[in-house]
Order: C-alpha cells, then sequence, then structure tokens
C-alpha cells in the first residue's frame, strides 16, 4: 500500500494552470502506479483500449443500478469507474492528475449566463 495522500500548495494558474488554494489532493499517479500494478499482477488487461472504455461503462452502469435501487455498494462503484478510469489513461498516457487541475482551473474561469434556465457558457 503506497501513501496515497500529501500536501499540495497549488501554485498560480499561471504557471502550472492549477488553482491558487492550498488544497490535500489525492497522488493520483500514485494510485494509478498501485491499480496498475494490481493489474499486471493479477493478469487483467492492460493492451486493450476498446476493452477497458466498455468496462468503465459498465461500472458507470452498475453505480447508476446501485443508485436506483439504492443498493449499499453505490460508493464501491463509484470507485471501480476511477479504477478503470486511471487504468485507461495509463493505457494512453495521459497524465490525469494534471490533466484533472487544469480542467477544473479552466472551468472555475468560465462564466456562464442563465437563460430560461439553462446555463449558457459566455466566456472561457
Ligand atoms: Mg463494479
Amino acid at each position: 500500500m503506497v501513501e496515497h495522500f500529501l500536501d499540495v500548495k497549488r501554485v498560480p494558474s499561471s504557471s502550472l494552470g492549477a488553482p491558487t488554494s492550498l488544497i490535500n489532493m489525492i497522488d493520483l499517479n500514485k494510485i494509478q502506479k498501485e491499480i496498475w500494478d494490481n493489474k499486471i499482477s493479477k493478469g487483467f488487461n492492460t493492451t486493450d483500449v476498446n476493452l477497458e472504455f466498455c468496462l468503465a461503462y459498465e461500472e458507470l452502469s452498475e453505480a447508476f443500478r446501485a443508485y436506483r435501487k439504492k443498493l449499499p455498494d453505490l460508493g464501491e462503484e463509484f470507485a471501480d469507474i476511477m479504477i478503470y478510469i486511471l487504468a485507461l489513461t495509463r493505457m494512453l498516457d495521459i497524465d490525469l492528475e494534471k490533466e484533472l487541475l487544469a480542467k477544473i482551473d479552466k472551468n472555475e474561469k468560465r462564466e456562464y449566463k442563465k437563460i430560461r434556465g439553462i446555463n449558457f457558457r459566455v466566456k472561457g
């Protein structure tokens, strides 16, 4: 088991694209490595991207079923979704932690105007 949490001081968005607030950030790269190593050691898929997308969709459906039927494993199904997403991004060589922080920052800078009860983006 690796240490999954670390204190991250977010730096101004101009240098890394991350918000400026101080947060406790899960180290997605460490979790991703642990998930990847487990997949390899157990003989799960590590090469078929299309299959991994399908399995991620399957987990999303399982989460919806758990939500709809008020089953006790809703949180676990969301964890499964994250596991497949982290594996997929590993397969595709995507730094999800970096992408996530940049996208949060981008979303925070976007501005919307509500028209007839629906948000329309007006900036960003
Ligand atoms: Mg599941």
